[in-house]
């Protein structure tokens, strides 16, 4: 390592500090840099879109990375040029639903992609689509970085989210409410035999009082 006793300036002001949701990508990648950082879900409103309102913790962090490079190719105007590229890793989790037993679970997210940095949409459009490896995006002066990592996660989520192995269902859960109904019902008629017997009493003894009050007295 060399020392520069005469500067005070840190390494990140040396390089400047990149703003990830507004930079120049094409010097970016002209000059070679690299630049890494963390994105919260909660940063991302699609992604987050995908996480249960119920997942222990919604708002979990992926840690990117990326390299701006050039590769002599041959241009528009037909001579060979810098053309500009950036490379991005993304890692982390994120809370889905499993769509085998409905609970939330955690999985696991590790993109890597490489991206030829176009100028327009034209150009975008004329880019061969048989390369797998590469993926075209068009530049900006003022780029948004976490936009793209958003993109990249969402094309990272899978088909059908779920568990690897499912945890197993407490069977108290399982046959919950069902079982229980049965049983009260056969109370209900004992009850309703005591009723019947109070409401016939007052009549009988309303009925011995009639025949008993006239004969009485005289
Ligand atoms: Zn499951």
């Amino acid at each position: 390592m060399t020392e520069h006793p005469g500067k005070s300036a840190g390494p990140a002001a040396d390089k400047g500090a990149l703003n990830p949701r507004d930079f120049d990508i094409f010097e970016f990648a002209r000059s070679e840099r690299e630049a890494a950082g963390v994105v919260r879900v909660s940063q991302l409103p699609r992604m987050l879109n995908e996480v249960p309102a119920e997942a222990p913790d919604r708002d979990t962090a992926f840690t990117w990375q990326v390299a701006g490079f050039v590769q002599q190719e041959l241009q528009n105007d037909g001579t060979e040029g810098p053309q500009p590229y950036l490379r991005l890793a993304v890692h982390g989790g994120a809370w889905l639903t499993c769509q085998r037993c409905l609970a939330p679970y955690e999985q696991a997210f590790n993109a890597d992609a490489t991206f030829r940095i176009v100028q327009t949409e034209e150009e975008a459009e004329e880019f061969p689509l048989d390369d797998d490896e590469v993926e075209v995006i068009v530049g900006s002066r003022h780029f948004d970085l976490v936009d793209l990592i958003e993109e990249e996660l969402l094309l990272s989520l899978p088909l059908v989210p779920k568990h690897e192995v499912c945890p197993e269902v407490h069977e108290s859960l399982a046959s919950g409410p069902d079982g229980a109904d049965g049983v009260d019902s056969v109370d209900d008629v004992p009850e309703q035999e005591i009723e019947t017997e109070e409401r016939v009493n007052p009549f009988a003894a309303l009925e011995s009082l009639k025949k008993d009050g006239p004969g009485s007295k005289h």
